[in-house]
């Protein structure tokens, strides 16, 4: 699909048909011999981050720092009602409360931020940003978090979407079978059909894994981009909405520094989607980022990471017949030279990349078929 992108990046893949699938490497967009000398700027997110890998890969051109290049890059998916699983539209908690999490870290000075359980700010990346910027610490939570930002000057907005809402709605009437709600075919009079979208929908939108507890959905989503510059300095960022229908207050392992991001300017960067709590325990980026420094490829750092999430999980019902995790977790990760590389535990993967040879959506490496 040689399609031109927006930005003027020739576009080379999309969903498993890169120029490197062409060639039979396994090693995703921008595979090259390890060791190279010479460094090239590339950029990589999850699957729903094509535009934003774009407009990292732009602003590097022109200058910008990778990190912040990164957190412009997501501010797309954050700003976008369409992409459920981050900002503006992210689908809330329990309560119909949309709280976001996000981390961000700068290689070349080794700082992180992050805010975790912010509620009413749509572009917490930037909030974590600021985090890393103004202040001595590395997370802050709740409503400091949202006090911390509304007096920086980001606007307290209504982040609960109608979509959002209704999606709500429906888990919320279908958790107890035995309720006094009425299922939409018992209606005395019908009622119009919402926005037409029943939740198993929810599976194809981008970015979106749907993990089936005890017949309930949960839905998790997220988007990662790292990035490296020309001067082999690299940045990261991780923003989402979490689990959908969380317990309040409940963090995944986007804010968490070194499990859903991590970066190192001497090594590369990492980042993870899909189930948090499995990367938490894993220490996720973190282990990825270790795994590219003792010489594994980006794409080899995040297979070794998520067979050891899965030899770790005990949980019966997290594993399926075989005794493998029922449920996805995707990493990416980036090396210091430009390689980029993901893998997800289950198919149904994908990452965004952008290079001097283009940009274009792959298929992550799946660990079980
Ligand atoms: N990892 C995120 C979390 O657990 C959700 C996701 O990436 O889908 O909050």
């Amino acid at each position: 699909m040689n399609k031109k992108a927006p930005t003027g990046l020739p576009r080379r893949s999309f969903l498993g048909i890169s120029a490197a699938t062409v060639a039979g490497t396994a090693l995703g967009a921008s595979a090259k011999p390890i060791g190279l000398s010479s460094s090239q700027p590339a950029a990589i997110a999850s699957g729903n981050g094509l535009a934003a890998v774009e407009r990292a890969f732009e602003l590097m051109s022109g200058g910008t720092d990778p990190l912040i290049a990164a957190v412009r890059g997501v501010e797309i998916n954050e700003n976008d009602p369409d992409d459920m699983t981050v900002g503006y539209g992210g689908l809330p908690n329990e309560d119909g409360v949309v709280q976001l999490d996000a981390s961000v870290m700068h290689g070349p000075t080794h700082k992180a931020g992050a805010v975790a359980s912010i509620e009413g700010i749509k572009n917490p990346a930037a909030v974590a940003l600021e985090v890393m910027r103004r202040t001595d610490h590395c997370l802050i939570v709740g409503e400091g978090a949202k006090r911390f930002a509304l007096d920086l000057g980001f606007e307290e907005e209504n982040l609960l979407t109608g979509k959002a809402r209704r999606a709500w709605l429906r888990w919320r009437d279908n958790l107890n079978p035995r309720d006094d709600r009425l299922d939409k075919d018992q209606l005395v009079i019908p009622v119009s059909d919402d926005d037409g979208q029943p939740i198993g929908a929810l599976d194809q939108s981008p970015g979106f894994h749907v993990d089936w507890i005890e017949g309930v959905p949960h839905t998790t989503g997220t988007i990662h981009c790292g990035a490296v510059n020309s001067d082999g300095d690299v940045g990261a960022c991780t923003t989402t909405s979490g689990l959908s229908y969380k317990i309040p207050g409940r963090v995944g392992d986007s804010p968490i520094i070194g499990a859903g991001m991590y970066c190192d300017n001497e090594v590369g960067s990492a980042g993870a989607t899909g189930r948090g709590e499995a990367v938490i325990q894993s220490c996720g980026s973190f282990l990825a980022v270790r795994k590219m420094e003792e010489g594994m490829t980006p794409e080899e750092a995040c297979l070794f990471v998520l067979r050891h999430i899965a030899a770790r999980t005990k949980r019966r019902d997290l594993l399926n017949g075989r005794g493998e995790p029922n449920f996805n977790v995707t990493m990416y990760a980036l090396r210091k030279d430009g390689m980029v590389g993901s893998a997800c535990m289950r198919p149904g993967g994908s990452f965004a990349h952008a290079t001097p040879e283009g940009s274009g959506v792959d298929k992550s490496t799946p660990v079980f078929s």
